[in-house]
C-alpha cells in the first residue's frame, strides 16, 4: 500500500472568533486528482495555506500529513516534495519568462546548466518559447498562469497545489490549463485544486470535497454527489421583482435566487410537471422570461448543499407559499 498524498484529520483554523476549517477530514490517494470545492469564503485558500506549511493549523487539529510527512514535525520534507501556484503567484513581472524560470532553478540550487536545460524543456512544453525573452508583466493572464506552473515545475514537486488556477481566464486559456493538469497527472503527480467551478471539478477530479462555511458538506466522485440530488429541476428568470416575488409565493417548493431574480424548482421536466408550474404561474398572472428545464448536475449539488444551510437537499429548498 503506498501512502496517501495527502491525509488530514479534523483540520482546524481560527482567526479569533472566526471558526475557518471546523474540522475537516481530507484524504488524497497518490496519483489523483482532488478538488476542493466552495464558494467564496468557504476555506478553500486556508486549507491549502496550511496543507502547504505556508501557515500552521489550530492545535485542536488532529493529525496531518503530506508526502507521507507530519506537518507539525517535518515541514521542510513536506515543502521540498510539493509545489503550490494560484492566488499568490511567484512570477516577477520585471525579468523575463526565462529569468524567472532560471532564478526559481538557482533557488532549488540546481546546477547552472541543469537549470538552463529544465528551464528550456519546461518552456517549450508550456508554449512559452516565443515570449521566453519578455517581461512577464507584458504576459497576458492564461501565459503568467502556465508560466507560474512552469516555475513550479522547476522543483520537480510530487504533489502540486493549485489554488483557484483558472478564475480569471478566457475559456480558451482555461480548457489548456485543464489539459496541463491531466498531463501532470499522467506523469504520476497529484493535484489538490480548489476552484469555484463545477464544471472544472467535474472535468478534472477523481474525488470532490464540497466545502461550505468550513466544513465539508460531502464528498465523493462527481456521480456519487450527483446521485444525492434525487431530480432536475426547472429555472424560472424573472426581469420584473413584483412577478418574482408573486411567482414565488404562488409555487411551492421554490429555491429563490434572489440576486438573479430566478426561482428553482424541483422537476423531472415531464410535459405534465412542467404544465402544472406554468398553469400555476398563469394562475397567479405572472409571465417569466425565461425557462429552462435541467437535468441534476454538478450545479445541483453545489446549489443544494451551499445554498445557505449546509445539509442534504429536501433540508436546503426553501418552502414558501
Ligand atoms: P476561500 O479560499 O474559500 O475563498 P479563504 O480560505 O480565503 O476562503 O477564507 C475563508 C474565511 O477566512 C474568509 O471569511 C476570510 O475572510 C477568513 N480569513 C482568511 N484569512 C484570514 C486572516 N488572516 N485573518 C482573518 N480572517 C481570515
Amino acid at each position: 500500500m503506498t501512502n496517501p498524498a495527502i491525509a488530514a484529520n479534523g483540520l482546524r483554523k481560527s482567526y479569533g472568533d472566526k471558526v475557518v476549517l471546523d474540522g475537516v477530514d481530507l484524504h488524497v490517494p497518490e496519483g489523483t486528482v482532488f478538488s476542493l470545492l466552495g464558494p467564496n469564503g468557504a476555506g478553500k485558500t486556508t486549507a491549502v495555506k496550511i496543507l502547504s506549511t505556508l501557515i500552521s493549523p489550530d492545535p485542536a487539529s488532529g493529525e496531518i500529513r503530506v508526502g507521507g510527512h507530519d506537518l507539525a514535525a517535518e515541514p521542510q520534507a513536506i515543502r521540498a516534495k510539493i509545489g503550490v501556484t494560484g492566488q499568490f503567484s511567484a512570477v516577477d513581472g520585471l525579468i523575463t519568462g526565462e529569468e524567472n524560470m532560471l532564478l526559481m532553478a538557482a533557488l532549488h540550487h540546481l546546477p547552472k546548466r541543469d537549470g538552463r536545460r529544465v528551464t528550456a524543456e519546461l518552456l517549450e512544453r508550456f508554449d512559452l518559447v516565443d515570449a521566453a525573452k519578455k517581461p512577464a508583466s507584458t504576459y497576458s493572464g492564461g501565459m503568467k498562469r502556465r508560466l507560474d506552473i512552469a516555475m513550479t515545475l522547476v522543483g520537480d514537486p510530487r504533489i502540486i497545489f493549485l489554488d483557484e488556477p483558472t478564475t480569471g481566464l478566457d475559456p480558451r486559456s482555461r480548457h489548456n490549463m485543464w489539459q496541463i493538469i491531466r498531463e501532470l497527472v499522467t506523469g504520476g503527480v497529484t493535484v489538490f485544486l480548489t476552484t469555484q467551478y463545477l464544471e472544472e471539478a467535474d472535468q478534472l477530479a477523481d474525488r470532490i470535497a464540497v466545502l461550505n462555511d468550513g466544513r465539508i458538506a460531502a464528498q465523493g466522485t462527481s456521480e456519487e454527489l450527483k446521485r444525492l440530488i434525487p431530480g432536475g429541476h426547472v429555472r424560472i428568470r424573472f426581469s420584473d421583482p413584483t412577478a418574482y416575488r408573486s411567482a414565488a409565493s404562488a409555487l411551492r417548493e421554490v429555491t429563490r435566487d434572489d440576486e438573479a431574480l430566478a426561482l428553482q424548482i424541483p422537476s423531472d421536466g415531464t410535459q405534465r410537471d412542467l404544465r402544472s408550474i406554468l398553469d400555476r404561474l398563469h394562475s397567479a398572472g405572472v409571465e417569466a422570461d425565461e425557462l429552462t428545464v435541467h437535468t441534476p448536475d454538478l450545479d445541483d449539488v453545489f446549489f443544494a448543499l451551499t445554498g445557505g444551510t449546509a445539509a442534504v437537499p429536501d433540508q436546503t429548498k426553501e418552502v414558501v407559499g
